[in-house]
């Protein structure tokens, strides 16, 4: 595939099977990165082991290949990058930048719940540190959102955040701004409910030297009660046919769909949807990867 350098990705946690804000997610990124003839990737989120739910992470291959979602390369899986994750921890470590901390959740809890900086300075004398923190600055961080615009996030308005948790299992937050690096990814398109992470990982990202991905997150797909789809709480798995998982993620996505495509198979919708989304994205902003727009 000609491939100018983009590269999107789509990087589930197999803790469950896919639902249908998950199926968006998936349809999404490979849109944007397949409309401007990129790459996509996939990538399994598979660290946080509580969580894992076995057999998930081929259950989502098969409805990924049942929805006509074909990826680049090999599937990418987190639990055999943890030398890279801990390289990373070690750099923020040598920089200053990165702390033991001896909290349980529970005296995080009744701090307030926002993590207040106990362990930022030494540990208490007579505690071990449990968990690795990043010491976040006062500064914001400004990225651009390709559907939402420029913002602007205080990472520390949420305190110092967990880089290495105390069961050894490394943050979410900081395996992927290291994969996202490694991959080379240059899109992530994602549901809005990472947005709020955003400004952790372009921190990182400056922190340990890396390029920023364009972000572009999409709407999210609440259920009856306005919660998010969550895999983890057991949200109905995606059942429906390929065909209709497409028009729906085109109804969510904001796709008007023509009238004569309302019975079409999962190849038509395919085709339509990539070339919406190539007339609409005549030049996928590849220049703002590695824009950095900061204000310290
Ligand atoms: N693994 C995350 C999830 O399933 C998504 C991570 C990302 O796209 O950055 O919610």
């Amino acid at each position: 595939m000609d491939a100018p350098g983009i590269v999107g990705r789509f990087a589930p946690t197999p803790s469950g099977l896919l639902h249908r804000g998950s199926v968006l997610a998936a349809i999404g990124s490979y849109l944007l990165a397949r409309a401007s003839k990129g790459r996509w990737l996939l990538r399994m989120e598979d660290l946080d082991t509580p969580r894992l739910q076995a057999g998930a992470d081929s259950a989502i291959l098969r409805d990924l290949e049942r929805l006509g979602l074909e990826w680049d390369g090999p599937v990418l899986y987190q639990s055999t990058r943890i030398p890279a994750y801990a390289e990373a921890l070690a750099q923020l470590q040598r920089q200053g930048l990165a702390y033991p901390c001896a909290c349980t959740r529970q005296e995080i809890r009744l701090a307030g719940g926002i993590y207040p900086g106990t362990c930022r300075n030494g540990l208490p004398a007579d505690r071990q540190g449990r968990a690795w923190r990043l010491r976040v600055p006062e500064q914001p961080r400004v990225f651009h959102d390709l559907l939402l615009g420029p913002q602007r996030q205080f990472p520390a308005l949420e305190g110092d955040f967990i880089l290495q948790r105390a069961d050894g299992i490394f943050a979410y937050v900081l395996a992927s701004v290291v994969d996202d690096a490694w991959q080379g990814v240059t899109q992530v398109a994602r549901g809005e409910d990472l947005l709020a992470v955003t400004g952790r990982q372009c921190l990182l990202q400056d922190y340990l030297g890396h390029g920023r991905p364009v972000y572009a997150h999409l709407p999210l797909i609440l259920d009856g009660q306005g919660r998010k789809l969550s895999k983890s709480d057991g949200a109905s798995p995606w059942a429906e046919a390929p065909a209709r998982a497409w028009m729906s993620a085109l109804t969510d996505l904001g796709v008007p769909l023509p009238a004569d495509l309302s019975g079409a198979d999962m190849p038509t919708l395919r085709a339509f949807a990539l070339d919406h989304f190539a007339r609409r994205l005549p030049a996928m902003p590849n220049q703002s990867f590695n824009r950095t727009l900061r204000y310290d």
